[in-house]
Formats: C-alpha cells, sequence, structure tokens
C-alpha cells in the first residue's frame, strides 16, 4: 500500500534518546510511514539530561518520556532497560549503566560484574536483558507500554567488538556467540529492545488507528 493511500494527517513523535545510534534503531524497528520519528538531538540543546531517579524500568522510561514531550511539545516514546542476572539476585538490573560506580563506563561494569561471577559454575550463570518501551500522548494523557526479554548467559571473557554495555560478555539463548560478535542485523532481530519495540508498534498502530 502507498503511503499517499492513508487520509489520516502525518504525526511527528519524539524518540526520548541523546543517542543517535538508538534513535535510528528504535525508529528502524518502528518504521510506521505515517509517522515522523524525530530524535531528541535534533530538538533539544546539547546539556539536556534526564536522570534515572526511579528504581523500575517502566517508571524511568515513563520519566524520559514525559521529559521529551515537555520539552518539545511532542508525544515522545522511551525505554530502559538492563541485564539481570540469576546468581545475583537480578542484580545489576535498574542500575546497569552505573553498576561500577560510575555513569556509562562499560569497562567498569562488566570487571564488576565477571569478578562477582568469578566462582559461579557455567549452569548459574543465567541471565536476561529487559526492555520497556512506553510511548507517551500528552494531549490524550495516554500511556502505551511493552516489554521484552532477551534470555542468556553471562560468560566468564569478554569475546567480540561490537555493540556496546554487556554485550562482550552475553550469550543469548540458541547461539554460540555473544551479542559483540554478532551481527548488528541479528542482535536488532533478537533483542530485548527489537521485541519491546514491535510489540510497542503494535500497540502504536491500534491506538492511532493507522
Ligand atoms: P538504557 O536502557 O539505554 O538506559 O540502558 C541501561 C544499561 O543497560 C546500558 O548502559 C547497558 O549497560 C545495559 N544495556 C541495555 N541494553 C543493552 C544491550 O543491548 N547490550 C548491552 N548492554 C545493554
Amino acid at each position: 500500500m502507498n503511503t499517499n493511500d492513508f487520509p489520516c494527517r502525518r504525526r511527528s513523535i519524539v524518540v526520548a534518546t541523546k543517542n543517535k545510534g538508538k534513535a535510528r534503531e528504535i525508529a528502524q524497528i518502528l518504521s510506521i510511514p505515517q509517522i515522523d520519528f524525530i530524535s531528541l538531538t535534533e530538538v533539544t540543546s546539547d546539556d539536556y539530561k534526564v536522570e534515572e531517579i526511579f528504581n523500575t524500568y517502566y517508571e524511568n522510561a515513563l520519566l524520559k518520556a514525559i521529559k521529551a514531550s515537555e520539552a518539545t511539545g511532542l508525544p515522545s516514546i522511551a525505554d530502559d532497560s538492563g541485564l539481570e542476572v540469576d546468581a545475583l539476585d537480578g542484580a545489576p538490573g535498574v542500575i546497569s549503566s552505573c553498576f561500577s560506580g560510575v555513569e556509562g563506563d562499560d569497562e567498569k561494569n562488566i570487571q564488576k560484574l565477571l569478578n562477582l561471577l568469578k566462582d559461579e559454575p557455567e549452569a548459574n550463570r543465567t541471565a536476561r536483558f529487559r526492555c520497556i518501551a512506553v510511548a507517551y500522548f500528552p494531549d490524550e494523557e495516554v500511556i502505551l507500554s511493552s516489554e521484552g526479554v532477551c534470555e542468556g548467559k553471562v560468560i566468564s571473557e569478554k569475546r567480540g567488538t561490537g555493540g556496546f554495555g554487556y554485550d562482550p560478555v552475553f550469550v543469548p539463548e540458541g547461539y554460540e556467540i555473544t551479542f559483540a560478535e554478532m551481527d548488528l542485523a541479528l542482535k536488532n532481530k533478537i533483542s530485548h529492545r527489537a521485541k519491546a519495540f514491535r510489540l510497542l508498534r503494535r500497540k502504536l498502530i491500534d491506538f492511532l488507528e493507522i
């Protein structure tokens, strides 16, 4: 079907991340022809930042979405995610990005994780990435949300150079390679984020009746 076959007006939705790669990845998964997905970097200043103050993914994702809508006057989409390790009772979870105490220091976060797990046999190294995605429509006062999970295990040494965060030590279920060794297109098919945003896409289409 041609885009012009849709009688409804185009809408803009801001994707609440400063990470251009992530914004592109989300827009690609959502790819709804009637919606322009706008990156926050296009519409906010360099010092725009939202502290993730809550201890649930949902509240942090919603906070990021609400702040993005307040800053832009547009509906918004946001997500929050983390790695949950069974042997650590679900840690690092919602504090994944600052597990080592230094926000966004992937290397330190991984070293702390591997240290904590150093005596755990392979069978005890099960883990999952979880992502909560939300869409926020301020005018309609509507919140849509979805969840995606990718099961796997944490290996004992880093492997691979792709991706970000804990990718070099996470092997998804059904694979022998880490997220960091995987083709990005494959990761984007099976990841927690891809699953959450595919589900959100269906909810958006229903809500917007497109
Ligand atoms: P956020 O949802 O982008 O805030 O991600 C929080 C943190 O979780 C990141 O800084 C990473 O440490 C970790 N994380 C989330 N998704 C991934 C992923 O796909 N690969 C590796 N680490 C991830």
